[in-house]
């Protein structure tokens, strides 16, 4: 089924505009930490199982699909369980990516159930487990803080935004943007 893009009220293009001001803030962590762990990452083409098929916030989907609605894309949706984005190992909105897609590869932090304390996670092509002691809390990226951060920018913008209506926390399937392409 294909779908109009809804417009956009002020007060969600200014939430939109807010969410791209993170990402770019994310994007900049990310570069630094990929620069660090440069001699560690094996991340390149054809390696590509991270690129499922994401869920993301509202704001995010609808900032990208603003972003790429006008190009033309190849589209692969042939593995349900794959992002449709992924064609031919690559990144066809590469540029316009989710925030999710920038820490790839990268050791991530989140905070566990108790708020306590760090969970680790890594991708074990690029990190070996005999590595825990080489990360840090400054090494690491800390997922939350940025979800923290989407999380209220997302809350204004499914506010104000116009036609289907969305929970604070629901999140949309990176699949769904086929249907307004
Ligand atoms: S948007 Fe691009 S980087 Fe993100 S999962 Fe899809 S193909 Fe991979």
């Amino acid at each position: 089924m294909r779908e109009n893009n809804p417009s956009v009220k002020p007060a969600a293009s200014k939430a939109i505009a807010e969410y791209r001001k993170v990402r770019a803030s994310l994007q900049h962590k990310c570069t630094r930490l990929h620069n660090l762990h440069h001699a560690h990452l094996q991340c390149g083409k054809g390696c590509d199982a991270c690129c499922i098929n994401f869920r993301v916030f509202p704001v995010e989907f609808f900032s990208i699909l603003s972003a790429i609605q006008s190009n033309k894309l190849n589209i692969n949706d042939t593995q349900p369980e794959q992002c449709i984005f992924l064609v031919n190992h690559s990144c066809q909105i590469y540029e316009h990516r989710p925030s999710i897609c920038r820490s790839h590869g990268l050791p991530i932090l989140n905070m566990d159930e108790s708020g306590e304390q760090w969970e680790l996670s890594y991708c074990p092509l690029n990190f070996k487990a005999a590595d825990e002691t080489y990360f840090t809390l400054d090494n690491g990226f800390q997922q939350d803080y940025y979800n923290s951060k989407l999380f209220l920018i997302n809350r204004e913008f499914v506010k104000h935004h116009e036609g289907e209506t969305f929970s604070d926390t629901e999140l949309i399937e990176l699949r769904r943007m086929k249907d307004y392409l």
